[in-house]
């Protein structure tokens, strides 16, 4: 294009593209946002809007797209969700007053990580943008949530555990030194769902040590012991800087904290245990879901942060356990405090945006109405003993001055829309209602107008009318038109009618325009003034927030552990896990309650170390070393447990290797997956650990199998420390394990075999499975009965090693029978098949499926 041809506004538009080029531009017109150029193409195609141009036919033509202001939010999801970042540019000065083009700015960069619309935002789960410094083999790491003002950091010493640490916190942006080019691509391939930026090397300085003021370094560490983790969060904010300005007012405390003092959970395991979500990734079927009875966001989002970083300090443990138990046992109070909760709004996310300049009015009234929940949540608690409730109490302020600042200035149910004001109280501010009277007078006046103009002329259609672009007008219809008076001024002719002016109506129009503008410039200011005067308050909202959320959750734990009929779980400093009657709660909790069949596990360092779990596919093995792991999950995060008694020596990290289905997208084979778990394992346990392996050696030969298997459970027995250990297995050879290995104790899950069916009791007992059962299994699950037949002579020949005579290898031996027609429509077997997968759905009680299939087996017989 010719510069000569660009206008003014066009080169405004490309001076400021040029400084965003990696962004999506929306450049404010009016009421609309526009795109232009590529940005125009890329938005028209991901946002399905229609792509104009401009100047459509002359050789300026410019791809074009736009999206009105006020739906914006919803369309610049899209765009980060497709990956891109949006650059907001807005009219900085009033297009009214501007001399030549309006003068624009970008006022925000939107990334993934620096969202603020609690439209985009899920409301139970934060927002986490991440900043990793690399030096040498040792990371530091920060995550802040601009939300809600948190933001941490810590330090690792080396990749795998900056892996997990980033697989537990889920961030949804991830900042990187641009010349660090093959961290940026291993953290996308590892974190498909996270955005992975390049950032300035400068990003990654010591900034943070001197902005932020309060850092607080557990005892013993001082700052210097942090300088990677400095430097992390120094990116965050250098990073807030360009892009979000307004939000650094949000996180001013920075926490560092140590990832090995919770319990290690890796990304694997979380996915394995269905922690978060189940493996579809719903919320259903996952823990999460069965412990989450907060009334409130923050609530949720403490409580979720619990079940992440499960504790290993025993006192902070039975701190929390204090707070569940004496809201088990008080259920007035836990009933008080749920009803004080329902009152109560995300008032983190709330007063960090009161104080990043975001609140609305709408907003404002929330904070108020959450400080009345505030006071009956204090007045609830204020017979507690010493203990964590008690001290939760003393963190929540009423704020007394702040609920009364915003209940002074701001309307009762203020509107949504900022635009037509309307928000603030009258009697608030003695100006504001002058203007508001002199509007509503003049507004006053034009109605009466109308009456008094009707009465003039004797047309009783006329109306005095309003639009954006002619202000108020007359309007009279064809047929009047004749008797229209003198004075009127004709300003439009419409096809059934005409419109016109006169110089009195202007005059007040005049008025009410001049004191609407006045009206709404004065809001704005009024508003901004109560949002400073709440913000002085955020670092007590804050604590409130903190306080609310860990009450919520405790709460929910409470409830939980009630109607679910958990109990309370012994902590000690041992090597010992021991369960009675243990339970799976999200199985059980499917299931109902009744039907599931509860399982004891003694499990320690000294006898009881691996637990070598055989017996058919089916039985309940992957369910049981499941539960055991969630038992402890549960224990350490302070929460009771579904035991009908639990003691549980703690754990400092646990490693499953279980399944590998979430990770054959990155495209590693199985077997590779299978093998690299199992090597993290070995090179990472302690003593202190608990280990799940649900079937080592699956993905090769049975005789590589085994032998990987067999050294395996070898290597776990001699060393480490003796993690204590749960191995399932379908290997039943592995069972001879126990005759050399000491602590190496056999167990399996009870079936009984009927006919050539197996039903599965669910219940552990001690000892080896005879036999793996997967031909019941193949048959159960409805394999032809010849194939069924094939299948039991060529284990027949495998068990006993026959021997060929005419040098065929024992598989290709011929079939002793003859080929028979398959009998898929053989009703009574296909009955008894039928009932047998009924038992599995519907999980009646073993002497009831022996009933079922007794009554069957007997018809069958008669049918012949
Ligand atoms: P395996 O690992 O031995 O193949 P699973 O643990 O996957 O078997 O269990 C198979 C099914 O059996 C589960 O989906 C569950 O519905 C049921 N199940 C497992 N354990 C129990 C139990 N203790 N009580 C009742 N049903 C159970």
């Amino acid at each position: 294009m010719e510069p000569s041809k660009i206008t003014p506004m066009m080169q405004q538009y490309l001076r400021i593209k040029e400084q965003y080029r990696d962004a999506i531009l929306f450049f404010r017109l009016g009421d609309f946002y526009e795109m232009f150029f590529e940005d125009a193409e890329t938005a028209a195609r991901i946002l399905d809007i229609a792509l104009t141009s401009r100047n459509k036919n002359e050789d300026t033509a410019v791809p074009l797209c736009g999206v009105p202001y006020h739906a914006a939010e919803s369309y610049i999801q899209k765009l980060l969700d497709a990956g891109h970042r949006v650059a907001v540019c807005e009219q900085v000065e009033d297009p009214k007053s501007a001399r030549g083009v309006v003068q624009r700015e970008v006022v925000r960069v939107i990334t993934p990580g620096t969202v603020t619309s609690a439209q985009a935002l899920d409301a139970r789960a934060n927002n986490f943008l991440l900043a990793i410094c690399r030096e040498g083999d040792s990371f530091g790491l920060a995550s802040a949530d601009i939300t809600t003002g948190e933001f941490h950091f810590t330090q690792m010493a080396e990749g795998q555990s900056l892996i997990d640490e980033i697989g537990r916190i889920r961030p949804s942006e991830i900042l990187v030194a641009q010349n660090d080019r093959k961290m940026a691509l291993a953290l996308q391939k590892e974190f498909a769902a996270a955005h992975v930026t390049p950032v300035s090397e400068e990003f990654f300085s010591d900034m943070a040590a001197s902005k932020i003021s309060s850092i607080e370094a557990p005892e013993g560490l001082t700052a210097q012991h942090w300088t990677q983790g400095i430097k992390a969060a120094s990116a965050i904010l250098a990073y807030l800087e360009s892009t979000a300005a307004e939000s650094l007012s949000a996180v001013r405390s920075l926490e560092p904290y140590v990832a090995s003092n919770y319990l290690v959970l890796d990304e694997a395991t979380g996915v394995n245990l269905e922690l978060i979500s189940s493996y579809q990734g719903q919320r259903k079927g996952s823990l999460l879901a069965i412990l989450d009875r907060t009334e409130t966001p923050m609530g949720a989002r403490r409580l979720r942060q619990w079940l992440l970083y499960p504790l290993l300090d025993e006192g902070a443990i039975r701190e929390r356990q204090e707070g569940v138990q004496s809201l088990i046992d008080n259920y007035r109070l836990r009933q008080e405090l749920r009803g004080a909760l329902r009152r109560v709004q995300d008032l983190e996310r709330l007063s960090a945006r009161v104080v990043s300049g975001s609140a609305s009015p709408k907003d404002l009234v929330a904070v108020k109405e959450t400080l009345g929940g505030v006071s009956a949540l204090r007045r609830h608690l204020a017979d507690q003993q010493p203990g964590v409730l008690r001290l939760l109490r003393e963190q929540l302020a009423e704020l007394p001055e702040v609920a009364d600042l915003i209940a002074s200035a701001i309307a009762e149910d203020p509107p949504f829309a900022l635009k037509d004001g309307g928000y603030i109280r009258s009697g608030y501010d003695a100006e504001l209602d002058e203007i508001r009277a002199a509007r509503s007078h003049a507004k006053d006046w034009i109605a009466a107008f109308e009456a008094g103009e009707r009465r003039r002329t004797g047309i009783q259609s006329l109306k005095v009318r309003y639009n954006r672009v002619f202000g108020y007008y007359i309007e009279v219809t064809k047929s009047n038109l004749k008797s229209v008076p003198q004075d009127y001024i004709r300003k439009q002719t419409l096809v059934n009618g005409e419109r016109f002016i006169t110089p009195d109506l202007k005059e007040y129009e005049a008025k009410v325009l001049n004191s609407q503008s006045l009206m709404e410039k004065l809001e704005a200011a009024l508003l901004a003034r109560v949002r400073a005067g709440v913000a002085e308050f955020y670092r007590e909202l804050q604590a409130s927030s903190h306080a609310l959320a860990a009450i919520d959750g405790l709460v929910s734990l409470a409830e939980v552990a009630e109607s679910c009929h958990y109990c309370r779980p012994r902590i000690d400093g041992s090597l010992e896990i021991s369960i009675r009657e243990g339970r799976h709660p999200v199985v059980e909790s499917a299931m109902g309650r009744g039907a599931f069949v509860p399982n004891d596990c003694v499990i320690d360092s000294d006898q009881n170390q691996i637990l070598l779990l055989t017996g058919p596919n089916m039985a309940g093995k992957s369910t049981y070393m499941r539960q055991v792991a969630l038992i402890v999950i549960l224990a350490q995060m302070g929460s009771f447990v579904p035991a009908a008694d639990a003691r549980i020596g703690v754990v400092d990290r646990i490693f499953t290797r279980i399944g590998a289905t979430d990770f054959l997208a990155r495209g590693e084979s199985t077997f590779m997956v299978e093998m690299r778990e199992t090597a993290n394992i070995l090179q990472h346990a302690t003593r202190r650990s608990l280990i799940l392996l649900d079937e080592v050696g699956r993905g090769t030969s049975t005789f590589d199998g085994i032998s990987i298997a067999w050294a395996v459970a070898e290597w776990l027995h001699d060393h480490l420390g003796r993690p204590r250990t749960l191995y399932a297995t379908h290997y039943h050879e592995l069972a001879d394990l126990a005759a050399s290995k000491e602590r190496v104790k056999n167990h399996n899950f009870a079936v009984k075999e009927w006919q050539g069916n197996i039903i599965f009791l669910r219940n552990l007992v001690q000892g080896a499975a005879s036999h793996s059962y997967g031909i019941h299994v193949a048959r159960l699950a409805g394999l032809p009965s010849p194939v069924i037949d094939r299948a039991k002579q060529i284990l027949k020949q495998l068990e006993g090693k026959q021997s060929n005579e005419s040098g065929f290898p024992p598989l290709a031996q011929p079939t002793t029978e003859s080929p028979v027609q398959m009998a898929l429509f053989d009703s009574a077997e296909r009955k008894i098949r039928e009932a047998l997968r009924t038992i599995e759905i519907t999980q009646v009680t073993p002497i009831e499926a022996l009933n079922i299939l007794f009554k069957l087996s007997e018809e069958a017989k008669k049918e012949g």
